[in-house]
């Protein structure tokens, strides 16, 4: 049984590769049965053709399938071909892909040397949005596609004489002024924008596509995706997609933010190239990548699931599944964490779980505790902050001593029936713990959401995930793949991450929370939008993303991007609350919001101004 809303999937309880075309690029293959490409981009300046083959190789010899490199100009595009040369002679003859911004004449000159060349509609020939003009005609509006076709025709010529693919690569942020009068800042307008240049290719007989659709925000990346593949669907075409989410940022956070965003669409087998973007050396990101799709092609063939429908949600429009409260849990509460220790940070889990060991233990009133069901019924405990977890409904049920505000109950999907529905479904005082062994957990988890919402149940459910990790990195890419989907698509009123293996209970939690921040159910700290820099670059990322973050990271509630460059970076850092941008050389922009504060600041008081502007403006603490 298929319904409207799950149109992007053919399978949402079985893990399986979503087919699409195979597309040639020098001598890989993307798209169709192969397995997920992984890719990079050089930070270096183009022009310096040394560094910008040493960091290609760099990658390459990390595992790297793919070198995207930045050709801003024809001075950049025409020196792709020394860089080619100079990898070549090195003995790699790994295909290469030129990115073009705001200029179709570097395109031209680059698809007769690479083997692949990415264009963004949003700037290919319409500018990115700058608000000036807000309404368009229907014949302005089809003006506009016929200058894409006056444009992109000769570049599907080039890249056909020369085998050449074309990757139409869509930015959140820069919309143009025509994509964002008609659908505004929306996957709509995303995939539109896609569109509009995937007809002119399909009308050409140009087929050598593959597609992508970036945002740093998490579910907007991923609602853009679904709803790209469904409106492909729809008009006959099936181009393969290259999965990003842009300025994740560095280290833990960059890790958990493209896992939730790249992990969530490849859980359902969507995606055929990916590159993690992340403020660090390029070549840092390539074994990330690798884990990340191994880990969700691993579960190819697993045991069934049986199916749920109807399918109770909207996949391309978030909607919080609607629980009751109970206590500080489910209604309109954030999302809780459940630990199995306290916190030495000032990032606090609600709920601490001791199993049986709470007895002789000093209570820490700011925490809650949560303690076996064998334990709760041997002694009495201050029910304020203590609460029993049953391993089974039926321990809840026929236990003559339950709390009587707060009892959590674990489950699995397999043990959500009519009967079980029937027991809990109207408890005014149980939280579900949702726990999954199955090797798609995923989607065992997701049929489990899909029975209680069908069944109009509203008990608030935590969803627990149990890993045998010995390195934080493979935790907070499995986990943030596993459970990010979820709480994307409204699911979940708190998470417990359990680990087995060699991780302090402190970088689990800092993992849990960072899972809801980058999955946008929960903000605890400070958002940092940086780019991971390429040849357009204008100062140090690494060190000046590190001095901002020493300085501000107290400011829980704000974003704060750090861009490499005025050329995409006011687009690329989205919804920041302030910015701070790569105007020159040596010269720093500051932004609130969308707008310039401070020109041209030299570099060294940069960080100072930006400071003071967030004080001017009352956001500090
Ligand atoms: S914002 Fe500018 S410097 Fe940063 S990755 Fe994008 S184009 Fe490169």
């Amino acid at each position: 049984m298929e319904t409207k809303n799950n149109k992007f999937i053919q399978h949402l309880f079985s893990y399986q590769k979503q087919l699409t075309q195979e597309v040639a690029v020098g001598n890989i293959k993307i798209g169709g049965n192969n397995p997920v490409c992984i890719q990079s981009m050089t930070s270096t300046n183009t022009l310096k053709t040394e560094e910008t083959i040493g960091q290609s190789l760099r990658i390459i010899k990390a595992g790297g399938e793919l070198v995207r490199i930045t050709a801003q100009g024809i001075r950049e595009a025409e020196n792709l071909e020394n860089i080619k040369a100079g990898i070549h002679q090195a003995g790699f003859f790994t295909p290469l892909s030129a990115d073009i911004h705001f200029n179709p004449k570097a395109a031209f000159t680059a698809a007769k040397i690479v083997e692949k060349v990415r264009i963004n509609p949003g700037n290919f020939v319409d500018k990115r949005a700058n608000f000036t003009k807000t309404e368009f005609t229907e014949e302005e509006y089809k003006t506009g596609v016929k200058n894409i076709e006056k444009q992109l025709v000769p570049l599907l010529k080039i890249c056909k004489q020369h085998q050449t693919a074309l990757r139409i690569g869509v930015n959140h942020g820069s919309l143009s002024d025509r994509m964002m009068s008609s659908y505004g800042d929306t996957p709509e307008g995303m995939v539109e924008s896609a569109m509009e240049f995937l007809r002119i290719c399909v009308q050409h007989n140009f087929k050598n596509i593959i597609i992508s659709l970036k945002s740093s925000n998490t579910r907007v990346m991923v609602q853009a995706n679904r709803l790209m593949i469904a409106r492909m669907e729809m008009e006959g075409m099936n181009f393969p997609l290259h999965l990003g989410v842009t300025e994740a940022g560095e280290g833990e956070d960059g890790r958990i933010k493209s896992a939730v965003g790249i992990g969530t669409l490849l859980a359902d087998g969507i995606g055929d190239t990916i590159r993690v973007s992340l403020t660090e050396p390029p070549e840092n990101e390539v074994p990330v990548a690798k884990k990340m799709a191994d880990y969700f092609t691993e579960r190819i063939n697993h045991p069934p699931i049986e199916p749920v429908f109807p399918v109770p949600i909207d996949f391309y429009d978030y909607k919080k599944y609607d629980t009751q409260a109970v206590v500080d849990i489910g209604g309109n509460n954030p999302a809780v964490v459940i630990s199995g220790a306290e916190s030495k940070t000032d990032r606090k889990p609600e709920y601490i779980y001791l199993g049986h060991k709470l007895v002789g233990k000093t209570l820490d009133t700011q925490y809650n505790y949560i303690i076996d069901e064998r334990a709760w019924e041997q002694q009495e405990f201050d029910p304020r902050h203590v609460f029993p977890l049953y391993s089974s409904a039926n321990n809840y049920l026929l236990s003559d001593k339950k709390s009587e505000t707060l009892n959590f109950v674990s489950v699995s999907n397999k043990n959500i029936n009519p009967d079980y529905l029937n027991k809990i479904s109207n408890r005014k005082d149980v939280v579900m713990i949702l726990e999954t062994k199955h090797i798609n957990g995923f989607a065992d988890q997701r049929a489990a959401f899909f029975k209680l919402m069908n069944a109009g149940c509203r008990v608030p459910v935590i969803i627990k995930r149990t890993y045998t990790e010995n390195t934080l990195e493979d935790l907070q890419l499995k986990s943030a793949g596993d459970l990010g989907g979820l709480f994307l698509d409204g699911m979940g009123d708190g998470i417990w991450i359990e680990n087995k293996g060699e991780i302090s209970c402190q970088d689990i939690i800092n993992s849990a929370f960072g899972i809801l921040q980058a999955s946008r159910v929960r903000i605890s700290k400070t958002e940092y939008i940086s780019c991971p820099g390429c040849g357009r670059t204008l100062f140090d990322l690494q060190k000046t993303t590190k001095v901002i973050r020493e300085r501000t990271s107290h400011l829980k509630n704000l974003k704060i991007g750090i861009m490499g460059c005025i050329v995409n970076g006011p687009g690329e850092m989205a919804d920041a609350d302030y910015g701070y941008v790569g105007a020159g050389p040596g010269k720093i922009t500051l932004y609130k919001n969308k707008k310039v504060i401070k020109k041209n600041i030299p570099e060294e008081h940069a960080v100072d101004e930006l400071i003071r502007l967030i004080k001017d403006c009352g956001d500090w603490i």
